[in-house]
Order: structure tokens, then C-alpha cells, then sequence
């Protein structure tokens, strides 16, 4: 197929006009392709090759529309950095419709294609620099297995785009089966509209959770399913190291996706007070607020569902599930990552004491998790690659101690945890400063590095000895990287 018969639906400007504008995209000067997802592309079942040749490019950049998309831009509201901060978007996405997969419909949005009503102080764009971190990250992500919004492409241009710096524009085409924010719904509900707000629910629980119409209260249920769903998400979060950096409401998917990637990061040395985004000057979304951040913003959405729930208790109710779910899945996931098959007594204070042994001697997360599956239940031979990752090594051989009498607890196999816990804990994740590795060869045309983080991410848990050095400590250099809410 060529790329020009994408079969649009457009199921969310079926919506009446108040949720969006329909407009174009502003053409991108002389657009070039920097980086092709072919997994996303088969997604929607796009020949890489085919979506990759330069007559795609005006398509990915949204210089030219598919016969069959209505292009639009949704509005949406949202909460930033805790504060009710009203219309927001979207400034610089335009969704250009769905498209049948085997998975569910799929939505392509352009993000960075030019100014829409809702742009306010904003030109509409976005820079090489963040889509390419977006790129990455977004297909990373689904490749550790997180829920996640998917990234098709990326295109530059040499359009100049002024931020602290002028930099060079760029447009990602994004996928989700919907980009409905928790702001979405604050919209309506801030600007009363009742009717809308209504609409936007059914709509939503039509399309994305059908089962619900069901249920006695569908709007509870939803919340319900929504607050259990970010509490998941987020729990993958905290196991791989992920932050987000920018937990506004207007970035939280009503499908649970990680979304909205800006000036996210990994953990490194462990410390769970970590701030990834330089522009958080208190710390709101450092490592160890997400979770209670997730709540938060479940409670916002909660505020503006109210109208439709009828009543607090139940509202109450669906919220409450947000703690037990959380609980349940982070107690998995670390079960997991230490290769933990059965749930024993002591199994908190045994991640506790990891934990704090991390935070203490700032070990790196990623490398820790991936040597860990190296240690043997028997004794303390071959711990070596791992308690070098501390400065206080009695501590480390205390834990060490303990967690083998663990293993020994359930008779754990040295073969068969490895085999289990190197498919968990990532080997490859991306690194700051990796992506800028791969985002300054791009801004010098030379894309190679960006295929390749792309291979590799897309396979995180396999061995793959010709990269090996990107399973290595950051360079010193990485430590003076920053990012911020600048994009
Ligand atoms: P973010 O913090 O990146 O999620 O951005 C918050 C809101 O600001 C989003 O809803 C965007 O629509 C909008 N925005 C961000 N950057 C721009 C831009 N360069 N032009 C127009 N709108 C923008
Ligand atoms: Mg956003």
C-alpha cells in the first residue's frame, strides 16, 4: 500500500464542533525524514519502506492530508504543577484521524504542525531536539513493555524556531487509540458544560471501555478503571526508573498511556528524590512523588466526573481503588525484577532495606537490576560486578545475605531466575545522554544515531554484545546535562 491510502476514519471529529477546531497543518519548509518507526508503521499497516521514500515525507510533516482525514485540533484544559491553569491545548497537535489495526483504532497526530486557536503564547512548534526524545522515548517505552503512546516518525526541517535558542522545527506523527486527556474532561467541567462534559464521557466509554455501559453507574466505572489503569501505569514507572517530569493533568491519557513525553528521564545513580525536569523548581514530580502525583491527578479528573457520577460516595470509592492497585502491582514488579517467584513474609523489609541501600550509595539503577540476575543463592562468589556498584560494601553484603537466605527460602534456581530476570530488568534503557548523542549528529543531518537507539530500545531485554556500551555507566559529561519544559 502507499502511504497515501491511509483509510482515515474520523471518529473524534464525529464529536460535535465544540471539542475542536478543524483546520491544517502549517506546511513545513523542505522537510526531511529523520526517523521511521517500521514497528509502529506495521501497526497500522504501513509499509516502512513505502512510509520511509521521499514521497512521504510532505504526508508525515502534514504538508499533505490523506483524501480521507478531517484534520482537527481537540481543546483541552488542565491542572499545572498543581495549579487550575485553564485552556491549554491542543497548541501545536493536530490529529488527522484513525485507522483500523489489529489492535483497535489507532489515531495519527501531527505534533509541532503550526499554530492552532488554542496555541496562546506559543508558535505552534516543536524543535529537533524534543521530537527526537519524544520519538525515542515514546518507542522505548513500548518496547519495556509500559504503556505508552506510540511515535511513527519524526521530520525536520531548517525553519528556525526560537526557544532559549534558535533551534531547527520539527513534526512527530504520534499514535494512540485516543489522545483524551484528564484535561479534557476539566474542560467541560470548569467551563460548565454539563452536556459536553456528558458527551465527551459517552464518547469515551463507547469507543475505548464498552464493557462499562454495563455497570449500574458507567461514569463511576470509569473513573474506576481509569484511577486502576494510571495506578499500573505508574507502577511501571517506578520499576523501571521512568520519570515523567511534567505530571499535569493536560499529560495524563484517559486509557492509562504514558504520554506527552517532554523532559522525562531514567534513573541513573539511584535517588528517589530525583527531579528530571529542570523547570520543577520544588520537586512536584521528582522519582518519588509519582505515585501520590498519579492520585492527585485521578482526584482532579474525579472533580470533573462528579457531575455525571451523582454522588460523592461513589466517587470516593472508585478513587480508593488507586492505592490497592498501585500496591499490588509495584509488589509484582519488584518481585519480578528480583526474581522472586513466591510472596514470603519479610519481602517488604527486604525491599525496603535494597532501597535504602540504593539511595545511600546511589548505585545505578538499570546496571544493579541487570547484574543482580548474576548472583548465586549458594554464597557470596561471583558477587563482585555487583557489590562494586556500592561505596559501603558491608551493607551491600548484609543485603546480599539476606536476600540469598530469600532464595533459599523458595529453593530459586540460579539458571532459571536469571533466564526470568533478565526479561524484566531492561539492559538497554535510554540515557539522557544518549538521546543527545543521537540529537546533535541529527542536527548536523546525520540520523544514523537515531536508527540506531531505536533498534536497540525496541529489544531492551535482549543481550546484544555489538552494544554493549550503551548497557555502560553514563560518560561524566551526561551529569551536566538538563532538561526542561522547553520543547
Ligand atoms: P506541555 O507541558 O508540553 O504538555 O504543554 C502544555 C500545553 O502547551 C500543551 O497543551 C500544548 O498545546 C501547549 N504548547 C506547548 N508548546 C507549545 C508551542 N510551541 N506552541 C503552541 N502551544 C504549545
Ligand atoms: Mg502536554
Amino acid at each position: 500500500m502507499t502511504n497515501a491510502h491511509f483509510r482515515f476514519e474520523n471518529s473524534f471529529a464525529g464529536l460535535p464542533p465544540a471539542f475542536y477546531t478543524r483546520l491544517l497543518p502549517t506546511p513545513l519548509p523542505a522537510p526531511y525524514l529523520v526517523a521511521l518507526s517500521p514497528s509502529a508503521a506495521r501497526l497500522i499497516g504501513a509499509d516502512p519502506a513505502t512510509l520511509a521514500a521521499p514521497e512521504s515525507v510532505d504526508l508525515l510533516a502534514g504538508n499533505r492530508i490523506a483524501e480521507l482525514s478531517t484534520p482537527v485540533a481537540a481543546v483541552y484544559s488542565g491542572h499545572q504543577f498543581g495549579v487550575w491553569a485553564g485552556q491549554l491545548g491542543d497548541g501545536r497537535a493536530i490529529l488527522l484521524g484513525d485507522i483500523a489495526t489489529d489492535e483497535g483504532p489507532m489515531e495519527l497526530q501531527l505534533k509541532g504542525a503550526g499554530m492552532t486557536p488554542y496555541s496562546r503564547m506559543g508558535d505552534g512548534r516543536a524543535v529537533l531536539r524534543s521530537s527526537i526524545r519524544e520519538f525515542l522515548c515514546s518507542e522505548a517505552m513500548h518496547g519495556l513493555g509500559i504503556p505508552t503512546t506510540r511515535a511513527l516518525s519524526v521530520v525536520g526541517s531548517d525553519q528556525g524556531v526560537v526557544r532559549e535558542s534558535i533551534e531547527t522545527a520539527a513534526v512527530v506523527v504520534r499514535m494512540a487509540p485516543t489522545f483524551v486527556r484528564f484535561g479534557s474532561f476539566e474542560h467541560w467541567y470548569y467551563n460548565r458544560k454539563p452536556e459536553e462534559l456528558k458527551q465527551l464521557a459517552d464518547y469515551v466509554i463507547e469507543r475505548f471501555y464498552p464493557a462499562l455501559r454495563e455497570e449500574e453507574n458507567p461514569y463511576a466505572a470509569l473513573l474506576e478503571e481509569v484511577t486502576r489503569r494510571t495506578a499500573r501505569m505508574i507502577a511501571h514507572w517506578q520499576a523501571v526508573g521512568f520519570m515523567h517530569g511534567v505530571m499535569n493533568t493536560d499529560n495524563m491519557s484517559i486509557l492509562g498511556q504514558t504520554i506527552d513525553y517532554g523532559p522525562f528521564g531514567f534513573m541513573e545513580g539511584f535517588d528517589a528524590h530525583h527531579i528530571c525536569n529542570h523547570s520543577d523548581d520544588h520537586g512536584r514530580y521528582a522519582y518519588a512523588n509519582q505515585p501520590q502525583i498519579g492520585h492527585w491527578n485521578c482526584y482532579a479528573l474525579a472533580q470533573a466526573l462528579l457531575p455525571l457520577i451523582g454522588e460523592v460516595e461513589l466517587t470516593q470509592e472508585a478513587l480508593d481503588v488507586y492505592q490497592p492497585a498501585f500496591a499490588q502491582h509495584i509488589d509484582q514488579l519488584l518481585h519480578a525484577k528480583l526474581g522472586l517467584a513466591t510472596v514470603q513474609e519479610g519481602d517488604r523489609a527486604l525491599l525496603d532495606a535494597l532501597f535504602a541501600i540504593l539511595q545511600s550509595n546511589h548505585a545505578d539503577y538499570t546496571i544493579f537490576f541487570r547484574r543482580l540476575s548474576g548472583l548465586r543463592a549458594a554464597g557470596p562468589e561471583g558477587d563482585a560486578p555487583l557489590r562494586d556498584l556500592f561505596i559501603d560494601r558491608p551493607a551491600f553484603d548484609q543485603w546480599a545475605d539476606a536476600y540469598r537466605a530469600r532464595l533459599r527460602a523458595e529453593n530459586s534456581d540460579d539458571a532459571t531466575r536469571k533466564l526470568a530476570m533478565d526479561q524484566v530488568n531492561p539492559k538497554y534503557i535510554l540515557r539522557n545522554y544518549m538521546a543527545q548523542i543521537a540529537i546533535e549528529k541529527a542536527q548536523n543531518k546525520d540520523f544514523s544515531e537515531v536508527e540506531r537507539l531505536l533498534a536497540l530500545l525496541a529489544r531492551p531485554f535482549d543481550e546484544q554484545p555489538e552494544h554493549e556500551h550503551y548497557a555502560a555507566f553514563p560518560p561524566d559529561w551526561s551529569t551536566q546535562l538538563s532538561v526542561s519544559c522547553s520543547s
